[in-house]
């Protein structure tokens, strides 16, 4: 039995779920309660606020977590990060009333920080050779500069929408952030077998992300041009057809590059293209 930690409620809580259940790890979610079961994997969820995830892993009372990195890295917890997962990027970021002029991180000498990331904006600070007076408030910490409590804040950014809804500007990015699977330091054989049958399965889900399953119908004479075309993870797979001349033509393409692929192959002579949704890649 192994034991993860991940956010009951807020921006990982639904991905981080929907990440097990894509990898056949099911939590009854009408069961929800601070410790639940998984159905059919030797695993046991732990539910509480992100803040508390690096911690509890460090300490061992959890032996995996999954959290945004800017957690880990503001409570400095001793965990091993084991993989970023993909979902719930952002950055940790200064910014300042949009009509002041910054000049350099000199600016924020002498000045009050508002931020609930002291620590990782004490660091830069420091590294930046800048004193500052930094003030941890929990919330809300976007209003603080129009509330006069702080001249600059130290925050998450995503989009960028609430800074300017709020008349203020990034001005330096000190950390990026993703979600990421942590573990304790020194897990036993059993419960790092677990984890390892874990990690092929979420392994499988992410190397499916962005990717398609494409399929067509080609002359069979233009088969090795298609293939230049379409590395796929070995190779493709061609299939004659039972009409003479013609092939069938398998592959797996990234998506962003579908749409020129598609018609380079058309190009080609290619017809009946169809383009499926991949579920798992297993390398
Ligand atoms: P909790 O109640 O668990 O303490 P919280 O309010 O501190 O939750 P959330 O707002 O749910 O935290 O955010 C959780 C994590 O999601 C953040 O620590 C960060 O890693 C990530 N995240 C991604 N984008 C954003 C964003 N735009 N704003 C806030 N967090 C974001
Ligand atoms: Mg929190």
């Amino acid at each position: 039995m192994i034991r993860i930690a991940i956010q009951s409620k807020g921006r990982l809580s639904e991905d981080s779920l929907a990440l097990m259940g894509e990898a056949g790890i099911r939590i009854d979610e009408f069961k929800r309660k601070f410790l639940a079961r998984a159905v059919d994997f030797p695993l046991e969820v732990l539910y509480l606020r992100d803040d508390d995830i690096p911690g509890v892993v460090e300490s061992g009372s959890a032996d995996l977590g999954i959290v945004g990195f800017n957690e880990v890295a503001e409570t400095g917890a001793d965990v091993t990060v084991v993989r970023k997962m993909g979902f719930g990027g952002c950055r940790l970021s200064l910014a300042i009333p949009k009509e002041q002029e910054y000049s350099g991180p000199q600016f924020f000498s002498g000045k009050r920080i508002a931020t609930s990331y002291p620590n990782v904006l004490a660091k830069w600070l420091r590294e930046q050779g800048v004193e500052a007076d930094i003030r941890q408030i929990m919330g809300s910490v976007e209003i603080s500069p129009a509330a006069g409590i702080a001249d600059a804040i130290f925050d998450i950014v995503s989009s960028g929408g609430t800074l300017v809804s709020n008349g203020l500007k990034e001005v330096e990015t000190v950390l990026h952030s993703e979600a990421v699977l942590i573990a304790r330091k020194g897990l036993d054989e059993a419960k790092q077998a677990i984890l390892d049958k874990m990690l092929f399965r979420f392994d499988a889900v992410t190397e499916s992300e962005g990717k398609k399953y494409i399929l067509m119908n080609i002359p069979t004479d233009k088969v090795s041009e298609a293939v230049k075309i379409l590395p796929a993870m070995r190779s493709p797979t061609v299939m004659p057809l039972a009409a003479e001349g013609w092939c069938s033509l398998h592959s797996v393409v990234l998506e962003r590059e579908l749409w020129d692929k598609i018609e380079r192959l058309k190009a080609l002579g290619a017809e009946g293209i169809l383009v499926l949704h991949l579920d798992k890649v297993i390398d």
